[in-house]
């Protein structure tokens, strides 16, 4: 027992029982239909006042339903064998899914008004509205007609959607052999996941080339698919007339294609850095050096430190108050108002995340406490991404509240930093030091590396369908190692059996995975530049971080980071992030030889 609480979900809706939130949900699909009713076809003929009228009314309209919708899905993720939370959330995926269609003319108007009429942007009436509106008229170009956009959807969801259905379907229906003390059993690919990091390396070693064999048995099948959803989005492309592959993606996340640019020039320029890593985590373990399959391998001689939930509540709200008193006093609110569900317990979906309680600007975090120093880390990033949403909801209207993939990190990494800070000025011994090290360089080699090479393999894909090429099921395990070595070098063995692993990542089979791995390099990497900056200019520094979190989404992060003064579409800023890391593994580097 940790002491790990529940949350109170009561506080999202006005009556917290099963009959009051279906009512609630019920009121959000009529208030929908109402909406569609009130402002369809009229748009267009919109001047300034009656357009900041529609965007407050679309604000309110999502606010009021942000608390059945949350409650329904939050119950549902804390007890998904619970029927009646199961049958609450079938009922908001059913409000979303209508959002989605019914809603598209909002886009596809609001676009074309931006494009026929730019000079509404600069109304002094829509100031708080500026940068949502020029999204609207950059994408105006790439956008079918309202009908051709339904249809596209319906098509999705015939097309693309099933294919990630199947995944989803297929991978839970595979086991993997595994002999565990003796006896063999089959196992999930869930139950795989202890043993490629288990401390035996022949165990780690069988546990891959068990994957390995049992991904390979349907290659041509999964081959096939990805040809078809590749081919597919190339013709979108082409329809939309989008001129980069990555183009759609890129517009969402609200990145310009020279961040993208210099992004993975500085990721892949500095692979060296991981090269580093990976020969010390060699040295570390003993070994001459590493096999692919030790990538996740545990180093020997960690102290068992256990955190209780009030040592660990102590030490990450002083964390937070320490850098910033505001950022403490928000982290303490999610304590003291009962918006955190740490408690392990079976039933719950698995792993850490934090959800924007956007009417109540706040928000609500789940993960499974058991005293580990991972799971104190897991709070640390849930209680960022709650400081970054107290932030932006305080400062910003509704529409600004949606902070991309590449953004959304700012706040949870920075985090993480503070506490490794931290840890690493209060450790007791040389060892404790090493670990948070190594905490911290493995979230930043596999994110920015391994994350890294993914994004060059997806890419590579679709240059091979460029060049006239087929997509057989031995081609794209060649692009997938060329892809993996291009970015971990010659310094380290690979199993052949892993050529296959492209086919159990569900991200390469679904829409919104296409195209997802950069972002997570963005966040990384932006995550470390910032810290750099922080050491460097200290107290400086504080108030620019606290504007840059409470834009949200009014601005791109071209503009934000110029703020900054800097240029995210030059090496330099993200060379910054790289210096940090560097710095990391120098110091682990000078403590291994103290150990
Ligand atoms: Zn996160």
């Amino acid at each position: 027992m940790t002491g790990a609480p529940r949350w109170d979900l009561t506080q999202l809706v006005d009556d917290a029982s099963f009959e009051g939130v279906k009512k609630s949900i019920h009121g959000c699909l009529k208030e929908i239909d109402g909406f569609v009713e009130s402002y369809r076809y009229r748009i267009e003929s919109m001047d300034a006042v009656a357009l900041k009228g529609l965007l407050e009314e679309t604000d309110a309209l999502a606010l009021r339903m942000d608390g059945p919708v949350m409650f329904a899905s939050l119950s549902f993720s804390a007890d998904t064998s619970d029927e009646k939370a199961r049958e609450l959330n079938g009922r908001a995926s059913t409000v979303l899914a209508k959002i989605n269609r019914d809603l598209v003319f909002l886009q596809t108007d609001l676009s074309r008004l931006m494009e026929a009429r730019p000079d509404i942007i600069s109304a002094p009436e829509l100031s708080e509205y500026r940068h949502y509106l020029e999204r609207m008229r950059d994408v105006a170009k790439h956008m079918l007609s309202e009908r051709e956009e339904r249809v596209v959807l319906a098509k999705n969801r015939s097309g693309i959607e099933s294919w990630s259905r199947l995944h989803n379907r297929w991978l839970a229906s595979k086991r993997f052999p595994m002999t565990v003390d003796g006896e063999t059993r089959k196992l999930r690919l869930g139950e795989m996941t202890p043993f490629i990091s288990d401390p035996d390396r022949e165990v780690r070693k069988s546990a891959y080339v068990s994957m390995g064999n049992v991904l390979a048995e349907d290659k041509t099948l999964w081959a096939e698919i990805m040809s078809a959803i590749c081919a597919d989005h190339r013709e979108m492309m082409n329809l939309r007339k989008c001129p980069y592959v990555v183009s759609p993606s890129l517009d969402r996340n609200d990145i310009s294609q020279g961040t993208l640019v210099a992004l993975m020039r500085v990721a892949r320029s500095n692979a060296k850095l991981c090269h580093k890593y990976f020969d010390l985590k060699a040295e570390l373990l003993g070994l001459p050096r590493l096999g692919s399959w030790d990538l996740r391998a545990p180093l020997p001689g960690s102290p068992e430190i256990s955190y209780s939930w009030d040592e660990a509540r102590r030490l990450l709200v002083s964390v937070y108050s320490e850098y910033d008193p505001l950022f403490g006093e928000w982290a303490e609110d999610m304590y003291d108002s009962k918006r955190i569900d740490s408690e392990a317990r079976k039933g719950k979906l698995a792993g850490a995340f934090c959800s924007v309680w956007e009417n109540g600007r706040s928000a609500f975090i789940m993960s499974s406490y058991n005293g580990k120093l991972d799971d104190v880390y897991a709070l640390a990033h849930e209680l960022g991404h709650a400081v970054h949403a107290y932030s932006y909801t305080r400062a910003q209207v509704k529409t600004n509240y949606d902070v991309s993939k590449c953004m959304a990190e700012c706040g949870s990494l920075f985090g993480e930093l503070l506490l490794t800070d931290r840890l690493l000025k209060e450790a007791k011994t040389p060892l404790e030091r090493r670990d948070a090290l190594v905490h911290v360089l493995e979230g930043f080699t596999q994110t920015v590396f391994q994350e890294g090479f993914r994004f060059l393999f997806e890419l590579s894909l679709y240059e091979t369908l460029e060049e006239g090429r087929q997509l057989t099921a031995d081609g794209i395990a060649d692009l997938w190692s060329k892809a993996q070595r291009t970015i971990y070098g010659e310094g380290m063995d690979y199993l052949p059996e892993s050529r296959y692993d492209w086919a159990r990542f569900p991200q390469f089979f679904s829409a919104e995975g296409r195209f997802n791995n950069y972002p997570h390099v963005f966040a990384q990497l932006f995550a470390f530049a910032l810290y750099r900056l922080y050491r460097v200019q200290g107290e400086a520094f504080k108030p620019k971080l606290r504007k840059m979190l409470e834009a949200g989404s009014s601005k791109s992060p071209v503009e934000l980071v110029a703020e900054l003064g800097f240029n995210i579409e030059k090496d330099a800023f993200w060379i910054k992030g790289m210096e940090q890391a560097k710095e990391y593994l120098d110091e682990l580097r000078r403590l291994s030889y103290e150990i």
